[in-house]
């Protein structure tokens, strides 16, 4: 099954995205986590892209398409994956499904994970308390709310018009939301396979 997660920064989109992957024995990419590598690294990559993620602004598309290119066509070829972090904008979107639709690897589900924006914030300030990230202060944290309801709440409409959208309430127990997700993932995947 090949699906993508759809939730504000702070929703807990990266631990669920981890066990509905071993839940269903499929890769989970994501973006976040293959650019902070590149920064980690050192890369050219890494370079180009750290400014833009401390501010929490977005990085340009080509980058994101660059390093998701391959390891979404070889997991597309063994089962799927659990996209997390991409697409982020309706023009990543786009551009992705154009990419995708001729190798059999586009997207099956988008899966929204709702959380209101006063619980998001409240999370993230206490992570970076305990982190003392510095990414995480006020700031940067609603500047990333705010990106995220401005460039990515869109794709919400473009995946429904599609009919491939699932909401999940995220503002809920971890080990709730997983089970609610695995359930409604669970159908698809019936409708999907037939
Ligand atoms: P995440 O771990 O998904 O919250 O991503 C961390 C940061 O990486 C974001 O704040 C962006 O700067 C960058 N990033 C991750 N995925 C994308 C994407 N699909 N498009 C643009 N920037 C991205």
């Amino acid at each position: 099954m090949r699906l993508l997660l759809i939730g504000p920064p702070g929703a807990g989109k990266g631990t669920q995205a981890v066990r509905i992957a071993e839940h269903f024995d499929i890769p989970h990419i994501s973006s976040g986590d293959l650019l902070r590598r590149h920064v980690a690294d050192g890369t050219s990559i890494g370079r180009l892209v750290q400014e833009k993620m401390r501010r929490g602004d977005l990085v340009p598309d080509g980058i994101v398409m660059d390093i998701l290119r391959k390891p979404v066509e070889a997991a597309s070829r063994s089962g799927g994956y659990v996209l997390d972090g991409f697409p982020r904008t309706v023009e990543q979107a786009h551009a992705a499904y154009l990419v995708a639709k001729n190798l059999g690897a586009s997207v099956q589900v988008a899966l929204h994970l709702a959380v209101p924006r006063g619980e998001l914030v409240r999370r993230m300030l206490a992570r970076g308390e305990e982190s003392e990230r510095s990414d995480d202060t006020e700031d940067v944290i609603n500047h990333r709310l705010n990106v995220y309801e401005e460039r990515t709440l869109p794709l919400l409409d473009y995946y429904a018009q599609r009919e491939t959208l699932v909401t999940v309430n995220g503002a809920r127990p971890i080990g709730e939301v997983t089970w609610s997700m695995i359930v409604q993932l669970q159908k698809v995947r019936r409708r999907v396979t037939n």
